[in-house]
């Protein structure tokens, strides 16, 4: 019986497992989106540095370069809901979210009866 296990053990230490990939994480999936990892300098362009390995951003620079941006591109953000956004207005001035937003429109509408 003994002689069993330690046979086993030693067959076991002779073939090494093969060495698993790692598994992609967050971080990996986010720079593979972005096309760019992580530089250790602020995306903002602000020129701040990073000591994390995984933020593009130092904490609100993100929001405030997406701003930037809408309102460059789109004029704020009602532009963008309506040129990109795939937002509608109706004759009655109501505002409809496209099918992909429902989720997040539904958690927060107001009831307007
Ligand atoms: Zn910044």
């Amino acid at each position: 019986m003994a002689d069993s296990a330690t046979a086993k053990k030693k067959k076991a230490a002779a073939t090494p497992k093969p060495k698993k990939e790692r598994k992609p994480t967050a971080a990996d999936r986010k720079a593979e989106a972005v096309g760019k990892a992580p530089t250790g300098f602020c995306f903002c362009g602000c020129g701040t540095k990073i000591e994390s390995k995984t933020a593009y951003f130092v904490r609100g620079h993100d929001r405030r370069a997406l701003g930037e941006v809408v309102d460059r591109l789109y004029g704020g953000v009602p532009g963008m809901l309506l040129k990109v956004g795939g937002y509608k207005v109706a004759a009655n001035g109501r505002v409809t979210a496209p099918a992909e937003a429902a989720a997040f429109t539904k958690g927060h509408a107001k009831s307007s009866k």
